[in-house]
């Protein structure tokens, strides 16, 4: 599953929905997941 970092308005509602808690606020992702940072922003430059 990707977010669209263009459309995405930081509103957090999805955090705590997330069953497996993956999702994450940009800015607090955990220092060995940020790689996905660019990984997930890749997705939508295809
Ligand atoms: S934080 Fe989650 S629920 Fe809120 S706009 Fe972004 S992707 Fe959607």
């Amino acid at each position: 599953m990707y977010i669209d970092p263009a459309t995405c308005t930081d509103c957090g509602a999805c955090e705590p929905a997330c069953p497996v808690s993956a999702i994450f606020i940009s800015s607090e992702v955990p220092a060995k997941w940020e790689s996905f940072i660019r990984k997930n922003a890749d997705f939508f430059q295809r």
